[in-house]
C-alpha cells in the first residue's frame, strides 16, 4: 500500500545560496504550510509569507509560499513549496520546524519522484491522452536530465524523458502481442486441423520484422551509453614525463566542469570536459597509485579498470628522455586508439618542433599510435592542436548518425533478451513440426523483456534502485 505520510525536503542545491526550495508533499502539507505561515494561501500564487518556529512563534524568515492542492500537482498529492534565504540556519529551522509536526517526515532519496510515478504524472500515455500505466525509461531520462552536464547529454536525456525509447518499446511490445494472439488463437483451436501452421506464420512474419527492428537499434556500437557516461580518455606514460603537468593544464581549461556537487571531488585524479558539447573525462593514471587504505584502495581499483577501458590513451612521454616508454604499458592494457603526446618540447634543442634523435627513435620502436604531438605541458606549446584534436575525437564518436534510442545497460540487457526469445521463438516457428506452445511462450518472454524496459512488468524491482540515484529533495 502507498505510504500516506507527507515528506518534505530541501529540493534546491547545496546550501548557502540566494534562494532555498523546501518542498512538502502528502495529506498533512497544507496543515504544515499553516502552522509555519498561518494560512494556505491562494492556490499557485506566490504569496509572500512570514514563516514562524510553531511553538515559540519566532520569526524564522520571510518567504515567497506556494500551494498546488491535489490532484494537480508534482507528485500529485497536496504540494506546498517555501522559497526561503538559502542560509544554514534558515533551512534548519524550517526543516526542524516540520519535522514536529505529526504525520511529517523528511523525504527519502527520489520520493517525490517515485510518488509522482505512483500517481501517474510521470506517465508518457496519460500525456497522451489514453490513461495507460507510466514509463520507467521517463525516469532514468528524468535523472540523466539533472545529471546531464554538456549540452549532447542534456538533449539525449530530455529525448528519453519524452519516451524516445519508451515509446518504441511499447510499440513493440503491442506488435507481439499482436503475434501472440496469432499463436495462441491457434493452440485454441488446435483440434481443427492445419489451423496453427496457418496462424504460426504472420505470427512469424511480425517476430522477424520486430526482432530485426530491435536488432537494428542494439547495433549502435554503445553510443547512448557512452554519450551519458562520457567518453574516457587516459593519460598514461612512464614517470616523470609531465602526465600530472598535462592533465591540471586540461582541468584549468574554461571546458572543465567543476561539479557543485558533493562526492565527485573523491576522484581527484579525473576531470570532466565539455568539448563542444561532447562530455569527455579525462584520467590522470598518475594518480592511480598503490594504497594500503581500503576504500582508496577500492578506488584504486575502479580507476585502474576504467583507465584499462579507455576510449582513448594519451601515451606521455617525455622527449628528452630515453628507453623508458614500456614502464606502465601494464597499467593498459586496452585495444583502444593510442596518441603519443611527446612532452616536454622546451627541452629539445632548436625551434623545439624537431625531433631529437632519440625521438625519432622512439617513434621506431613503438608504432601503434594514431597521433603524435609534440608539446610542452608547462609552456602550454600544442596544447591546442591536442585539445582540438581531443574535440574532434569526441565529435566523431558521437555525432554519427540518429540519436541512440539505447543509453543504458539494463536497456541493452533487456533487448538483447527479447531479440534472444525472439529467435528462439522463429527457430521453433521454423521447424518442421513447429510446437505452438514454445513459440507461445518464447513471443511472451520477449513481451515480458519489453515490459521491464518500460516498467509494466516487475516495476517495483527496478523503482528501488533507480530513486537510489536520486538526490533528496527530487
Ligand atoms: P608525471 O610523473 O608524469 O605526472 O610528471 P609531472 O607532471 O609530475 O612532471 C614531472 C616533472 O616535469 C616536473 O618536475 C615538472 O615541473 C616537469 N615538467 C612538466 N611539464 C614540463 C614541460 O613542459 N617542460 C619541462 N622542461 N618540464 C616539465
Amino acid at each position: 500500500m502507498a505510504d500516506r505520510s507527507t515528506i518534505f525536503a530541501l529540493s534546491s542545491g547545496r546550501p548557502p545560496a540566494a534562494i532555498a526550495v523546501v518542498r512538502i508533499s502528502g495529506p498533512r502539507a497544507g496543515l504544515a504550510l499553516e502552522k509555519l505561515t498561518g494560512r494556505v494561501p491562494p492556490a499557485r500564487q506566490a504569496t509572500l509569507v512570514r514563516v514562524r518556529e510553531p511553538t515559540s512563534e519566532e520569526v524564522i524568515d520571510e518567504a515567497l509560499a506556494l500551494w498546488f492542492p491535489a490532484p494537480a500537482s508534482e507528485t500529485g498529492e497536496d504540494v506546498a513549496e517555501l522559497q526561503l534565504h538559502g542560509g544554514h540556519a534558515v533551512i534548519a529551522g524550517v526543516l526542524n520546524a516540520l519535522s514536529a509536526i505529526e504525520g511529517c517526515r523528511m523525504a527519502e532519496p527520489g520520493e517525490f519522484t517515485r510518488r509522482a510515478f505512483e500517481n501517474g504524472k510521470l506517465d508518457l500515455a496519460a500525456t497522451r491522452g489514453n490513461g495507460e500505466l507510466g514509463d520507467l525509461t521517463a525516469i532514468e531520462g528524468l535523472a540523466d536530465l539533472i545529471a546531464a552536464e554538456t549540452v549532447a547529454q542534456r538533449r539525449q536525456a530530455f529525448r528519453q524523458l519524452k519516451g524516445l525509447i519508451g515509446d518504441r518499446a511499447e510499440a513493440w511490445r503491442q506488435g507481439l502481442i499482436d503475434a501472440l494472439a496469432f499463436v495462441e488463437a491457434g493452440i485454441d483451436f488446435s483440434d481443427e486441423a492445419d489451423v496453427p501452421a496457418d496462424l504460426i506464420a504472420p505470427a512469424a512474419q511480425i517476430a522477424r520484422r520486430l526482432r530485426d527492428e530491435i536488432a537494428a537499434v542494439l547495433a549502435d556500437s554503445r553510443r547512448g551509453e557512452r554519450l551519458r557516461e562520457g567518453l574516457v580518455v587516459a593519460i598514461a606514460g612512464p614517470p616523470n614525463a609531465a602526465k600530472s603537468t598535462l592533465f591540471n593544464r586540461l582541468a584549468r581549461r574554461e571546458a572543465a566542469i567543476v561539479s557543485p556537487f558533493a562526492g565527485t571531488t573523491r576522484d581527484v585524479i579525473e576531470v570532466h570536459l565539455d568539448l563542444d558539447g561532447y562530455p569527455v573525462t579525462i584520467l590522470d593514471t598518475a594518480g592511480i597509485r598503490d594504497s594500503a587504505e581500503p576504500v582508496e584502495q577500492e578506488g584504486v581499483r575502479r580507476a585502474r579498470a576504467r583507465a584499462a577501458q579507455a576510449d582513448l590513451v594519451l601515451w606521455v612521454t617525455d622527449v628528452s628522455a630515453s628507453g623508458t616508454e614500456a614502464a606502465e604499458l601494464s597499467v593498459l592494457k586496452s585495444a583502444s586508439p593510442r596518441w603519443l603526446v611527446q612532452n616536454k618540447i622546451d627541452l629539445l634543442p632548436g625551434d623545439g618542433n624537431k625531433r631529437s634523435s632519440a625521438a625519432q627513435l622512439k617513434l621506431k620502436k613503438i608504432n601503434e599510435y594514431q597521433f603524435t604531438f609534440l608539446v610542452s605541458a608547462q609552456g602550454g606549446q600544442g596544447l591546442d592542436a591536442l585539445y582540438g584534436a581531443l574535440t574532434e575525437f569526441a565529435k566523431e564518436n558521437f555525432a554519427a548518425g540518429e540519436a541512440a534510442l539505447v543509453t543504458r545497460a539494463r536497456h541493452r540487457e533487456l533487448l538483447a533478451e527479447t531479440v534472444a526469445a525472439l529467435d528462439r521463438a522463429l527457430a521453433e516457428g521454423a521447424s518442421a513440426y513447429p510446437r505452438e506452445e514454445l513459440v507461445a511462450e518464447e513471443l511472451r518472454h520477449a513481451t515480458t523483456s519489453l515490459g521491464r524496459l518500460t516498467g509494466r512488468v516487475d516495476v517495483e524491482d527496478v523503482l528501488d534502485k533507480i530513486f537510489r540515484d536520486f538526490c533528496i529533495g527530487k
